[in-house]
């Protein structure tokens, strides 16, 4: 398998029985993680704008950014087009009612672009 560009040749047989969150099959070989990072410090007191709970995962996929952005799409989770699908992603409560999550790598400096997760599946593919 690759990851970001680097072969790992291991052949890992753990979880033989994961299944893709994405698309429901069997995973072949080593999972593709991903979590979602709680933004709210521990220490800091939970403000009631964080009270909805984001299952923080982590979440298995294959190794495609499609299957994880067809997730997204079914739990009617938004993407910020300026990320990636990372192994970590952010969450962001958008300021709209009823409130939409929606998700980044949080590595991009500027404005969020949260867009379908459905539509930049079939824009990059
Ligand atoms: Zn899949
Ligand atoms: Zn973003």
């Amino acid at each position: 398998m690759e990851l970001y560009g680097v072969r790992i040749p291991t052949i890992v047989t753990e979880n033989v029985a994961a299944r893709c969150a994405g698309c429901g099959e069997i995973i072949e070989g080593r999972p593709w993680r991903i979590s979602i990072l709680d933004v709210v410090a521990p220490e800091a007191p939970v403000a009631w704008t964080a009270t909805a709970s984001v299952n923080p995962g982590p979440f298995e996929f294959h190794g495609e950014p499609s299957h994880v952005l067809a997730w997204m799409a079914q739990r009617g989770t938004l993407f910020c087009r300026r990320s990636q699908v990372r192994e970590t992603m952010r969450p962001v409560w958008l300021p709209v009612e009823p409130r939409r999550l929606g998700l980044c790598d949080g590595l991009h400096r500027d404005d969020h672009e949260f867009v379908d997760p459905a539509a930049v599946a079939a824009d990059r593919s």
